[in-house]
């Protein structure tokens, strides 16, 4: 039977040994040669990213996938990182997530139904109103799909700002989907005022809807999160201070607002990569952010303390951790037979306008 792409990892790949799936994988990287590529998300396992032709966070990859030539192209990260790939890769070029459970529980708190229901209720609201929707990376095609077709734009956490600068210059409103954190924290420092943002609590009785506080809305959060970002809390700075007088703490914005607002750095994954680089030796480091970049950056820099935030607390991506050798070793010993990634051509072509969009204003 042929393997599908749902199809979890074979046994026979999961009983080889560490070094008989890298010599699998290093040997199928030279027969194909520029013609397969790796991409790793900074949140892989260490293991995983050392096998990465191109590592970076979501907009460095999404970069990168929109210029390669390679026929193959296997993604180790999540599902709407791929499926991202596939939107923007050419009609023969074949993208594969190693293990198709890989998903985003905060992508997935944004379903395609619930933003048309949202959309409908605003239109009865606020009619008239122009309002541009801005969603973040970490979504699915279709959300990423309904931007294109509303004139509305994708962001990263790297470029959230400019393309709040564009949405305001074009509407009178942002609908954020689907993290409210970094929304919210992308709207602070645009010093648009608290009582200017609005929560869509997606679960709410559209009849308990607060019409007036919508109405003054300049920026509509989608009430989404990251389970490993608001792990983080301003206790665990206030502890990381006391415990290590001069420490540097630097967070992503899918952290909570209060958590942003005392930390020494705030910004995207790339960002944390280089504030960590650019601390001098002997520099203490807390980071609020996944795990698996925590724990390569403190092998990355032996001359520096490299810190968890919440130490106690295991602010780990498990579905970033899914993706081990042995999927990438089965992937790339199939790439003729596994079914690669797919995006529905109407999908496609709506998704695509609107991260070409978010590349043609951020550079
Ligand atoms: S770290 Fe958070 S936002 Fe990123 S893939 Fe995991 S759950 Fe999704």
């Amino acid at each position: 039977m042929m393997p599908s792409a749902y199809t979890r990892t074979p046994d026979s790949y999961r009983a080889m040994s560490d070094d008989e799936l890298r010599d699998r994988i290093r040997a199928k990287k030279q027969e194909h040669g520029k013609n397969l590529v790796v991409m790793t998300h900074h949140y892989q396992r260490r293991a995983v990213v050392e096998f990465g032709d191109y590592q970076g966070d979501s907009y460095a990859l999404c970069k990168i996938g929109a210029q390669l030539d390679a026929e193959y192209i296997a993604f180790c990260g999540v599902h709407f990182m791929a499926e991202s790939a596939v939107i923007l890769a050419r009609p023969d070029q074949k993208v594969f997530l190693p293990n198709p459970l890989a998903g985003c529980p905060m992508a997935d708190m944004a379903a395609i139904d619930s933003v048309f229901a949202a959309w409908d209720e605003l239109g009865h609201h606020l009619p008239g109103s122009k309002i541009i929707p801005i969603s973040y990376m970490n979504s699915a095609a279709d959300l990423k799909a309904f931007c294109g077709r509303n004139n509305g734009v994708i962001c990263t956490s790297s470029n959230a700002r400019k393309t709040f600068d564009w949405a305001l210059e074009r509407g009178e409103r942002i609908f954020f989907f689907p993290d409210e954190h970094l929304g919210r924290n992308t709207a602070n420092a645009y010093e648009i005022p608290k009582d200017e943002l609005f929560v869509w609590d997606f679960n709410l009785n559209p009849a308990k809807r607060d019409v007036e506080a919508l109405k003054r809305a300049k920026v509509i959060l989608w009430k989404g999160y990251c389970h490993v970002h608001t792990v983080f809390q301003p206790h665990h700075i206030q502890q990381m201070r006391q415990e290590h007088p001069g420490v540097k703490i630097v967070v992503h914005p899918e952290c909570t607002e209060e958590l942003v607002a005392i930390a020494d750095s705030v910004g995207s994954t790339s960002h944390i990569v280089k504030y960590v680089a650019e601390q001098p030796a002997g520099s203490v480091i807390a980071i609020g952010t996944e795990l698996n970049l925590i724990d390569r950056l403190a092998h990355m820099h032996p001359d520096k303390t490299i810190l968890e935030l919440a130490g106690n607390t295991c602010a780990m991506c498990v579905n970033m951790y899914r993706t081990t050798l042995n999927d990438l070793a089965y992937t790339l010993d199939n790439l003729e037979t596994i079914k690669p990634m797919s995006v529905p051509d109407d999908v496609k072509v709506h998704a695509r306008i609107a991260l070409e969009r978010m590349l043609a204003i951020t550079g």
